[in-house]
């Protein structure tokens, strides 16, 4: 072991390199102050490393190297073309490493491999490979405005970007992030969440074999009140993205204040998954599963809130009970058969237990789960929860009201639509929502009058890369993936040329 790396085996036995170090200006660094942070695999609760996390120092050390890198001609000059190549070879690289990376990702996480590999990883090539196409097709316009004058704009970098990434899907988030920023010719300085620091170490190892120029990516570990904060009151750093809690969001966007950074926030949820009596019973049970028990139940847009017509109400619960007892087997995440697999940290999960004690001590009827599950393995350890429904919640309950992000969902009943509407809109959130219907009609005036960045008819968290993602109320600011992605990442120049003698 190098101060800088260190072989591991993982536990399914995969042997890799694993980077410890600072991403900066194209190599591997210690803190400014040798601090690390360590972190815990949530199967069996055992040390897997330490990495070193960053100080304020530190990251301004990163925004230097990404500030030089954005006025370098080797980056600013680049073809837009040979851009987005270098974002199609990093996708080839993710997809030549898919199983390294959906390793540690799952050993780190707890997520279960399989989908480490299918999903995150998946989305990780196919994000990185739709925005490199992107690079040479960002446009300006000519706008005509007469003879005498010739109007056009310029679409530019807005400069050195602050992303601020989550735990939940750590490679995933950074692509999203990574992508529409490198196609508009930014540099960055991303921050993995101090749970799951490792996916993005490794990643880096292939950014720079890639070929992107040292600094144009710095990827920093650290803590959020440290290094996070000083992202976000960075004085030199343009934009600051992020994805995570809605109370930390708020906090970003009074740090970002400070020389007006353009902002993106990606934030809570508490998504509803609305079932009319006319619905596909069976379809509606199968997506409200996969809507809310996929990824441990630690999905922003995870539709938590379910809501039943009241004539259709017992027999979905029944059928719902039945389906997540068969499908839902909570268990070693390596192992092939796990859906379900440890929640990411110990505050995660008592977190979660405490909101089990919430809806017990509010009078919900708790259907199914609820358990502390600490029997996978040998080691009779590890942040596992059974999966756990409430039924007979009511609106005014913190149950029905607060993200818990774990596999906790609530059940409710309403009579009418108009009934429904009043009871998805009540709240402060507006991420998901979800549609079940076999009425035409129904849907879309439901969907037009949600309060929701995005609606899922007849079906749930069945997000594209290519849709825009992002929420209203208090689920954040602007939108990520898709065409619009690339908005956040972009100054509009416009560019006056007087074509006569006028004045
Ligand atoms: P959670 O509570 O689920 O861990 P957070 O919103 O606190 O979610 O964390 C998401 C990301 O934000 C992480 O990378 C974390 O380090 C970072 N973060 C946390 N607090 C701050 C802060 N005050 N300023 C900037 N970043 C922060």
């Amino acid at each position: 072991m190098s101060d800088l790396s260190i072989e591991l085996t993982a536990p399914n036995g995969h042997k890799y390199t694993q980077p410890l170090g600072l991403f900066i200006g194209g190599e591997f660094v210690k803190s400014s102050n040798g601090q690390k942070l360590t972190t815990i695999n949530p199967t069996d609760e055992s040390e897997i490393t330490s990495v070193y996390a960053a100080t304020a120092d530190d990251v301004d050390a990163a925004v230097k190297a990404a500030r030089k890198a954005f006025k370098d001609p080797s980056w600013r000059d680049m073809a837009p073309t040979d851009r987005g190549n270098l974002m199609i070879k990093l996708s080839d690289l993710v997809a030549a490493h898919a199983e390294t990376l959906a390793t540690i990702e799952t050993w780190d996480n707890g997520k279960p491999y399989s989908v480490a590999l299918a999903e995150d990883v998946g989305e990780v090539q196919n994000t990185l490979r739709y925005y490199g196409g992107y690079a040479d097709k960002i446009h300006g316009q000519v706008i005509d405005t007469g003879a005498a004058k010739f109007a056009y704009t310029i679409k530019e970098p807005l400069g050195v970007c602050g992303q601020i990434i989550p735990w939940n899907y750590p490679l995933a988030m950074a692509a999203w992030k990574l992508g529409p920023a490198l196609a508009c010719g930014n540099t960055v300085v991303i921050k993995a969440a101090e749970q799951t620091p490792l996916s993005i170490l490794y990643l880096a190892t292939l950014i720079k074999e890639a070929g992107f120029p040292p600094g144009v990516v710095n990827i920093l570990n650290g803590f959020g009140r440290e290094a996070g904060a000083a992202i976000a009151s960075h004085l030199d750093i343009d934009k600051v993205a992020f994805t995570g809690s809605t109370s930390t969001g708020k906090e970003i966007m009074k740090s970002a204040a400070i020389n007006m950074k353009n902002i993106t926030l990606e934030t809570g949820g508490k998504s509803p998954l609305l079932v009319f009596e006319d619905a596909d019973l069976d379809q509606a049970v199968k997506w409200a599963h996969i809507g809310i028990m996929s990824n441990q139940g630690q999905i922003c847009t995870a539709t938590s809130r379910i809501l039943v017509q009241e004539s259709v109400y017992s027999s979905f619960i029944a059928d719902f009970k039945k389906h997540v007892k068969e499908v839902s087997i909570v268990g070693d995440p390596f192992a092939e058969s796990t859906f379900q697999g440890p929640q990411v940290t110990k505050g995660q999960y008592e977190r979660v237990l405490s909101y089990v004690q919430a809806g017990k001590d509010e009078g919900a009827t708790l259907a199914s789960g609820g358990e502390a599950f600490t029997s996978v393995g040998p080691s009779g350890k590890g942040f596992f929860i059974t999966p756990t429904v409430f039924t007979d919640v009511k609106p005014s309950m913190k149950i029905y009201q607060e993200e818990v992000f774990g596999p906790f969902v609530v059940i409710a009943s309403f009579k009418t639509e108009e009934e429904a509407l009043e009871m998805a809109n009540d709240t402060t959130y507006g991420l998901g929502s979800a549609i079940f219907t076999q009425d035409i009609t129904r849907a879309h005036r439901v969907a037009k009058r949600i309060e929701a960045g995005m609606v899922w008819i007849n079906s749930s968290n069945d997000s594209d890369f290519r849709i825009p993602f992002g929420g209203v109320k208090q689920s954040g600011i602007g939108r990520e993936l898709g065409e619009a992605g690339l908005a956040g990442y972009c100054n509009i120049k416009a560019v006056h040329v007087n074509m006569g003698t006028r004045l």
